[in-house]
């Protein structure tokens, strides 16, 4: 049976006796990145690796499902900043990942390939469950989010976030969202927002779920109410998500951004304070080797007179080119929560601000399930919005990567795996109806 079939049948809203009666394909099309190429881009700048010379759209033979597993026919994926690592192999290569997972068990060993079907988010449909799985069935209109845990770890079984085998799922696992079949555990299954398109549906649960950690749980910073939170990248991917976080809980996000537009876009969502890193023209490093205090102090500055104070909580993802600054201007007794190094990962910032304000840097890292759960469910009842800007095709996976790669776009871009067109999936229209200029907020900025 060809894959047509499954798409025909989910876009006709085929029932689920339906569609679990489709015979699966022996293969189908997926995004990879191969082991024999993984060194393609020896010598090459980081700036100048591309995406799209790495990225191939290809068969790849359906593996076979474990119990506790679902296959999910994927309609959209997204690109997340992981496909851009996997695809320009930094900081590593992702098949000693997999080779690692391979070395778990037998059926992890079908992880261990000399290609990676890569993708950490997916909207779509399941298509057959394993024999031990209880809550999902065929035709179950699903999201999925990326935290890929063993439930036989005991470490697992406070925060799985803390798990000692966590992995995520399309980055350190094979057989991930950018691809017409995706192969997934059970529990990484999340309801489909009944409002929203497939596109709409796929883009959220890895930055949604990670700016909820680090603005809502406990696990980050527990923002609470009358907070003020600055915002690194506050319209892309994670920060977008971690602004709404900021407004909803009855903060005061201040969001740094680098052009005239991205601030435009976030005050139509409703942050006030924006603040035009490039405009400002801050040099927080004077050259390599220093950093500039007189920078950070000129930042701070600014800040304090958008904001009327000290942020208790900086959302930092950039790293070495902003850790400095963001440690100096955190408020006495305030947090930098931080998930990422985007302009790298060696940090260098002043301990004295730390220690004698008795400030916290607290490390974060995507979700746990409940944590992915509650992100989710906010979505579907619409109380926080996709921020998707942008639609590619599954073969133009390469260049959907390489513009994130390059800073060119905002908030999250989608992929079409299986939907043949944009649009589709909504199952509440009177509701999208309601909240259709929040849903499109982002769209529409992007033209
Ligand atoms: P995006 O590219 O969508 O957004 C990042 C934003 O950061 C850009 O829009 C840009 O905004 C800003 N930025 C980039 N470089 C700098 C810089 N040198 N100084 C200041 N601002 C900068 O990426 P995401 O938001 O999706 O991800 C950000 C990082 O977080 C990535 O490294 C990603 O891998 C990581 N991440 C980690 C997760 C985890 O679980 N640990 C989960 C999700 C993401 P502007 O130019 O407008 O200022």
């Amino acid at each position: 049976m060809s894959i047509e079939a499954i798409r025909t049948a989910i876009v006709e809203g085929a029932p689920g006796e339906e569609i679990a009666s489709i015979e699966l394909p022996p293969s189908f099309r997926g995004a990879i990145v191969r082991a024999d190429e993984a060194d393609m881009f020896e010598g090459v700048a980081s700036e100048e690796k591309d995406p799209r010379k790495a990225v191939h759209v290809e068969d790849v033979a359906l593996p076979e499902l474990a119990p506790d597993e679902a296959y999910v026919a994927v309609m959209a994926s997204a690109i997340n900043f992981n496909t851009v690592w996997t695809s320009i192999f930094e900081p590593l290569p992702t098949f000693n990942f997999l080779k690692r997972l391979g070395r778990e068990s037998e059926w992890a060993a079908r992880h261990d390939q000399p290609f990676h079907v890569i993708g950490s988010d997916a909207a779509g449909v399941v298509l057959r469950v394993g024999s031990a799985v209880r809550s999902w069935n065929p035709g179950d209109a699903v999201t999925v989010h990326c935290n890929y845990v063993d439930d036989q770890d005991p470490s697992s079984h406070d925060d799985s976030m803390l798990a000692m085998n966590q992995r995520i799922w399309g980055f350190e696992s094979n057989y991930g969202g950018l691809a017409e079949i995706a192969l997934v555990k059970a529990n990484q299954l999340m309801p489909k927002p009944a409002h929203l398109t497939w596109e709409e549906s796929a883009c959220n649960a890895l930055c949604n779920s990670t700016s909820y950690r680090m603005i809502v749980s406990p696990n980050g910073s527990q923002m609470t109410q009358g907070q003020t939170v600055l915002v690194w990248g506050a319209s892309g991917g994670i920060g977008a998500y971690a602004c709404q976080y900021v407004l909803n809980g009855g903060g005061t996000p201040v969001g740094v951004v680098s052009s005239p537009e991205r601030a435009a876009l976030l005050h139509e969502m409703g942050v006030e304070h924006v603040i035009d890193r490039k405009a400002e023209g801050y040099r927080f490093w004077a050259d390599e080797h220093t950093q500039d205090p007189a920078e950070w102090r000129r930042f701070g500055k600014k800040i304090r007179e958008l904001a009327g104070t000290d942020p208790d909580i900086v959302f930092e993802h950039p790293g070495r080119q902003t850790m400095g600054a963001s440690v100096f201007v955190a408020k006495r007794g305030g947090m930098v929560i931080t998930c990422a190094a985007t302009s790298g990962f060696t940090i260098e910032y002043d301990n004295r601000y730390l220690w004698m304000n008795l400030k916290t840097i607290k490390g974060c890292h995507f979700a746990n399930y409940r944590e992915a759960w509650e992100a989710n469910r906010l979505v579907g009842e619409g109380k926080i919005h996709p921020t998707l800007s942008k639609v590619f095709t599954l073969d133009e996976t390469g260049q959907a990567a390489y513009e994130v790669h390059h800073n060119m776009g905002e908030g999250k871009f989608g992929v079409l795996c299986l939907a043949p067109q944009e649009g589709l999936g909504v199952t509440d229209a009177e509701r999208r109806e309601e909240l259709l200029p929040e849903i499109t907020l982002f769209r529409r900025h992007a033209g």
